[in-house]
């Protein structure tokens, strides 16, 4: 018997096209397990926050959890065109499943960028088959929005960094098995720091899970560090690369962000177009009526014009340009804020069905919101874009109908 064809998306696959064949091979295997059991499990680990270990255990075993390392410490080294595509698909059934990967970047990047080679020789291995977790570790009471505001220090003691202070908001608290951690020199506040903390450092507590709104199945917690002593060698990069180690996380992390908004904005219209041709009233269905056409055709006209734009993050990225960060934020910014006005627009189609728990859209519509708020929320990222425009309107060419002089002079 010839294997049975998926038939055709509601969202093309023209994006595919830039994928080579061992991508399109993983990419396969991931739509296989969305279709079979990702999805089909998608309400159940949605129902309550404890971490997806199912999920976890079965995106490391096929492979997906690695795409996220270098080939050198057993992982595939994905490009960010591939890792897109994933998440997006694991975005369009299942938000925790998509944090799993996009997750995997924030919690351990830092250690493929800034570890010893023996601190990655040991670790990396574990992390791409799931063996081990990190989480990481950068919001506090005090600074979200504003990470310079960071007030966690650590302080050199001999062979040792002694941590001291407190995390908010920590992704994986109660599962990881060590926290990247960035704080600043207790000697010198201007010099961030990274170190590795193990989960049973003497002096560090982990909270409880911290209940939320949505993303169930990757549940938070907050962290406590009285004077936890690490060995040196557990610091990530040199002194003073805290910053940076953290702003590389992210910057992955970004575009994951925006990838899975994606995915979930384009499920909650295969699912409110579904829903508009099951649905009759006045005499016709409700695709019929020109109203819910036209919320349709804006939902998916600015959807294709996302994913243009996170394809342009991507390829920015696994070409290593200049400005692939402004190009995250604006992704993600877009995306993001872009997902959850669809989300609202799906679930108002879909009418009091859209709001039961029953359906799908009401786990979506929790799970949207996070999206606009972590990784950098939705005004921060206009704040560096916008400020990056200002600068650069400063050395760009002059629209040409302008005449000389300033335009104040008009
Ligand atoms: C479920 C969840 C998981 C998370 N996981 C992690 C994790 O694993 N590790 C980690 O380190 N952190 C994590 N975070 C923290 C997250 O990154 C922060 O919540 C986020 O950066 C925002 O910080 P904040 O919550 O302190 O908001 P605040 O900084 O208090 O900001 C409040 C509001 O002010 C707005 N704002 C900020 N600056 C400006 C401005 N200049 N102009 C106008 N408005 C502005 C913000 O957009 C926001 O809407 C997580 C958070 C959540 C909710």
């Amino acid at each position: 018997m010839p294997p049975v064809q998926a038939p055709p998306r509601l969202f093309g696959d023209h994006f595919l096209r830039q994928l080579l064949p061992d991508e399109l091979g993983m990419l396969e295997k991931v739509r296989m397990l969305v279709r079979d059991v990702i999805g089909p499990k998608a309400a159940e680990v949605g129902r309550s926050d404890t971490f997806a270990w199912g999920n976890f255990h079965l995106l490391a075993r096929e492979g997906v959890v690695a795409t996220a390392f270098p080939r050198q410490y057993g992982g595939t080294d994905a490009r960010q065109a591939l890792r897109i595509r994933i998440i997006e698909e694991l975005g369009r059934v299942c938000s925790a499943s998509a944090s799993i990967v996009t997750g995997t970047d924030l919690s351990s990047r830092a250690i493929v960028s800034g570890g010893s080679e023996e601190m990655k020789q040991r670790l990396v291995p574990q992390l791409c088959t799931g063996e081990v977790q990190v989480a990481f570790a950068l919001t506090e009471p005090e600074a979200g929005s504003d990470v310079r505001g960071l007030r966690t220090t650590v302080r050199r003691d001999g062979d040792s960094y002694v941590v001291s202070g407190r995390k908010k908001f920590i992704t994986r608290g109660t599962t990881a098995d060590s926290f990247i951690v960035v704080a600043r020199g207790a000697d010198d506040p201007a010099v961030f720091i990274a170190v590795l903390v193990p989960r049973d450092a003497p002096g560090f507590s982990i909270s409880s899970e911290v209940g939320k709104l949505g993303w169930f199945g990757v549940p938070i917690s907050s962290l406590e560090f009285n004077d936890v002593a690490v060995p040196v060698s557990q610091r990530l990069g040199a002194e003073g690369d805290g910053f940076n180690l953290a702003q590389d996380a992210l910057l992955r992390a970004r575009i994951g962000h925006a990838a899975m908004a994606l995915g979930r904005a384009i499920g909650a219209v295969e699912i409110a177009a579904t829903y508009m041709s099951d649905r009759s009233l006045f005499g016709k269905a409700l695709g019929e009526h020109q109203g819910a056409q036209w919320m349709l055709a804006e939902m998916i006209t600015q959807i294709e014009g996302a994913r243009a734009l996170v394809a342009v993050a991507a390829e920015k990225y696994d070409r290593g340009d200049a400005d692939v960060a402004i190009f995250a934020s604006m992704a993600k910014l877009q995306a993001t804020d872009l997902c959850m006005k669809v989300v609202v627009d799906a679930l108002q189609l879909t009418g009091g069905r859209g709001y039961l728990q029953d359906f799908p859209l009401e786990r979506f519509f929790r799970d949207a919101k996070l999206n606009q708020i972590g990784e950098g929320s939705s005004e921060v990222h206009k704040t560096v874009i916008g400020r990056d425009a200002v600068r650069r309107t400063r050395l760009a060419e002059r629209n040409p109908c302008l005449r000389p002089g300033s335009l104040v002079d008009y």
